[in-house]
């Protein structure tokens, strides 16, 4: 018989699924959080004019990408550690959070130095040794659901994560792989209703991944609310023609700020004030 371990219950919260991010914001609680940033840092330039902009309109956490998980090998792979002080020093000047991944056990300490949320990414849902070691880093990780991953999976690999002791945990639902490549993936509007109803743990969405297009990042955005989401992560550029990585879903400055106020809209039809 398959011998099983009972889950650790870190404490009250873990159920009332309210993570604090910092002593003066949490999620998972009535109000919103908006994480918004470029894909990848760029430059110094890029990612302040993204942050000033993005703050402006609501945003407590500066989303950017240091090291990339690209499909391929041969483009663009992040400016690396510079991209991380970068964020640091851009998000510190507009009192904002830095949630940015680490790709692997070896870049978790660099990152958790510079970062307020350590994300792993959706092809990194079930590296376990990554989710055990970022179960030992005393900060929130922002756990992407695999985009093959089942719903039941994407809880377990939290579940790894907690098991070493750390229950600060955001879930985020970033599309799955489906037959229509008119969408780069599809946003799963019922896994983030399931995730709320198991109360276990906050759950964002991230409607540029889940599209991958421009044009539809909006109404996913407007969706993910809709379902109960607890946030969103979306990616801007002040020129989307000239990112370097996922131009195509970077919404620019003005867009983000329709954005920001259409969500406000949804929120408040439901409750719901912005962080
Ligand atoms: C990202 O957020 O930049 C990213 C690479 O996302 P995902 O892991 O969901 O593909
Ligand atoms: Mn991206």
């Amino acid at each position: 018989m398959e011998r099983v371990v009972e889950p650790k219950i870190m404490n009250a919260n873990t159920f009332d699924a309210i993570v604090p991010l910092s002593d003066s914001l949490t999620i998972g609680g009535p109000d919103l959080v908006l994480m918004a940033g470029p894909c990848s840092v760029e430059t110094y330039e890029q990612t302040r004019q993204v942050a000033e902009a993005v703050h402006a309109a609501g945003v407590r956490v500066l989303r950017g990408g240091a090291f990339k998980p690209r499909t391929s090998p041969y483009v663009f792979q992040g400016i690396g550690e510079e991209g991380l002080d970068i964020l640091r020093s851009v998000a510190d000047e507009f009192g904002l959070l830095v949630v940015t991944e680490a790709l692997g056990i070896e870049q978790l300490d660099r990152v958790a130095q510079q970062a307020d949320i350590i994300q792993i990414g959706s092809r990194n849902m079930q590296h376990f040794p990554l989710l055990w070691a970022a179960g030992e880093i005393g900060k929130p990780v922002l756990l992407k659901r695999g985009f093959m991953a089942t719903v039941d999976e994407w809880l377990m690999a939290a579940e790894h994560i907690l098991s070493r002791g750390n229950d600060r945990i955001i879930l985020c639902e970033r599309g799955i792989r489906g037959f229509d490549p008119s969408t780069r993936n599809v946003l799963d509007v019922a896994a983030i209703a399931q995730v709320k109803q198991q109360r276990r743990f906050p759950v964002i969405g991230d409607p540029s991944h889940a599209t991958g297009r421009r044009d539809l990042v909006l109404p996913a955005a407007r969706a993910a609310i809709a379902a109960g989401a607890d946030g969103l992560i979306v990616e801007v550029h002040p020129r989307p023609d000239e990112a370097f990585s996922d131009g195509e879903q970077a919404l620019d400055l003005a867009q983000f700020r329709e954005l920001a106020t259409e969500v406000g809209k949804v929120g408040q039809a439901l409750g719901r004030g912005l962080a």
